[in-house]
């Protein structure tokens, strides 16, 4: 039987990426969805659509979603994983940096929501993974604006996770701890990212992203009636 449609939002780097290569080679048809559409299109995977989209504008994330369930059926899984992560104090910190972040990694999940949700209630079937992050769960220095958006991704899962279960479908909330990717690199200020840096070292190295894409693999793959509500997963050695 043919696997069906999985959408991931953010899969030009990081988790996004090896989840997009972790599930294409288990057969899915993939929505691949970022801003740099060259370096989607340059993973090369089979069965794939890849588009431009920003995740805060909600029209071209609606017509990548109409294309690609004409060509592969309906959305059984979205992957709402793009994010930012610009770290800075909550007194000089420029607050289009904190507009960036509540947008992307809050409006933008929201927007990927509410594309989907209706047909999967329809359905009685379908998966939504939020990806939060261990900084949704507790707090950390330089952090206040990213760990108010991470937070804001608990509650609105676990509230959604509520209302759907009644229509088989799974809010699956994944919490991953440092992993080594592109993230801290939007960061501005140098000294943060080098204190960053130090901790990192401190644990004796971070998650990969195959770490991450692995258990969300893992949490969509149970069959549909088990619901892995949540996982929180970091180095053994992580605080
Ligand atoms: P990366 O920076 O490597 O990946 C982030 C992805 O998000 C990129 O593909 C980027 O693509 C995409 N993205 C950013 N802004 C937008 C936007 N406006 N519209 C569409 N796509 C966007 O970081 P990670 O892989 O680490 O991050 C993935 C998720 O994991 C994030 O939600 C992050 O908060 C979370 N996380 C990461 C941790 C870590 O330590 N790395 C720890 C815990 C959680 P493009 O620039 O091409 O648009």
């Amino acid at each position: 039987m043919s696997q069906p449609l999985i959408v991931i939002t953010g899969a030009s780097s990081g988790i996004g990426e090896a989840t997009a290569r972790t599930l294409s080679a288990q057969g899915h048809p993939l929505l691949l969805l970022a801003r740099r559409v060259d370096k989607l299109e340059a993973l090369n995977l089979p069965n794939t659509l890849c588009r431009k989209v920003d995740v805060t504008d909600r029209d071209s994330f609606a017509a990548a979603i109409a294309d690609a369930e004409a060509q592969f059926g309906p959305v059984d899984c979205l992957v709402n994983n793009a994010g930012v992560m610009l770290l800075g104090d909550a007194d000089s910190q420029d607050p289009a940096e904190w507009q960036q972040m509540l947008d992307v990694n809050v409006m933008g999940l929201l927007n990927g929501i509410h594309l989907v949700l209706a047909k999967m209630r329809e359905r009685k079937c379908g998966t939504i993974i939020n990806i939060s992050s261990v900084a949704g769960r507790k707090t950390f220095p330089n952090h206040v604006a990213y760990c108010g958006t991470k937070f804001a991704v608990h509650g609105l899962s676990e509230t959604l996770r509520e209302e759907v279960c009644g229509d088989d479908v799974r809010v699956i909330t994944i919490a991953p701890g440092a992993v080594e990717t592109e993230l801290l690199g939007h960061t501005t200020r140098q000294d943060i990212k080098d204190g960053y840096g130090e901790w990192k070292d401190s644990m004796g190295g971070v998650l990969a992203a195959q770490d991450v894409a692995n258990a969300i693999e893992y949490a969509y793959h149970q069959p549909q009636n088990v619901h892995i509500r949540e996982i929180v997963l970091t180095t053994t050695r992580q605080p």
